[in-house]
């Protein structure tokens, strides 16, 4: 006969600690003070909720939903028996989460990146709803939501380089300038180029400090757009899937 193992308190934890040395052949008993395992997260009946002698309907602690981000938890409830399938076999996918407020609308937002045309409604719904804008004019402004790549790279080239102002910083400090002054003479240089309205890239290929440090070449990656954008494909597959 396994080890007796006690365990006390029969909420999520006792609970998951119980089956998994069960199944490791450990013999478990599982302590709980209350009538009911679950701990926290046992529904409560809610009292005089139901008639005509059905039980009362199951009231929750606090909010519950299981993030796809969960590993561990639903690994533990595919484990646990429920009628022909698993407890795991009952969650439900969302597709919207709504957040209430006292006194105020609710938020309703899609649980993921918006990726339709109805997703940015419904972002767009809860963002303008407080302003009064009718829900039919919202949907005519996002269906007429269009994207001008020329337009948005001729007001990137407006900076004359300044966003990439941050990248200038950590250049420098590679190539072994020390931080605090990367960040001194790129800022000098950043507020001279917007307040006099030069051009920046053509400003700090000017600054020995700067070209002692950074070749031409390594300049020009510095104000690489291609560079910003290496991993954009990965970062959004990452945030919106496939
Ligand atoms: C408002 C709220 C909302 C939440 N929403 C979510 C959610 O949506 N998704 C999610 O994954 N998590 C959620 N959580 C977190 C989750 O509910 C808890 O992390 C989890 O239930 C804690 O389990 P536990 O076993 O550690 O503790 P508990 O659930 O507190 O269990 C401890 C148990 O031990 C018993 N006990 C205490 N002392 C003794 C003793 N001396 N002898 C015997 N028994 C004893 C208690 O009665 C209790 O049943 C939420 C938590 C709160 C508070």
């Amino acid at each position: 006969m396994g080890t007796r193992v006690v365990v006390l308190g029969g909420g999520v934890g006792g609970l998951s600690v119980a089956q998994e040395l069960a199944e490791r052949g450990f013999k478990v008993e599982v302590y709980e003070r209350r009538s009911g395992f679950g701990g926290k997260a046992r529904s409560i009946p809610v009292p005089s909720s139901a008639s005509e002698g059905r039980r009362p309907l199951p009231g929750e602690h606090g909010f519950r939903f299981f993030p796809s981000f969960y590993k561990h938890l639903p690994d533990t409830m595919k484990r646990i028996p429920f009628a022909s399938k698993s407890v795991f076999d009952n969650l439900v996918d969302s597709t919207r989460v709504q957040i209430a407020r006292a006194g105020k609308l609710a938020f309703l937002e899609p649980t993921q990146f918006p990726q339709t045309l109805d997703d940015w409604l419904t972002v767009f719904k809860s963002l303008f709803s407080n302003l009064g804008i009718p829900d039919d004019e919202l949907a005519f402004f996002i269906d007429r939501l269009l994207v001008y790549p020329e337009r948005m790279k001729k007001n990137l080239e407006s900076t004359g380089g300044l966003i990439f102002s941050g990248q200038l910083l950590l250049d420098l400090a590679e190539a072994g300038m020390l931080r605090e002054e990367a960040y001194r003479l790129v800022q000098s240089h950043a507020m001279r180029a917007w307040k006099e309205d030069l051009v920046f890239r053509d400003e700090v290929a000017k600054d020995p400090a700067i070209t002692k440090l950074l070749s031409p070449e390594k300049l020009a990656r510095t104000f690489d757009y291609e560079r910003q954008l290496g991993n954009v494909g990965a970062i959004f597959k990452r945030v919106i899937g496939e």
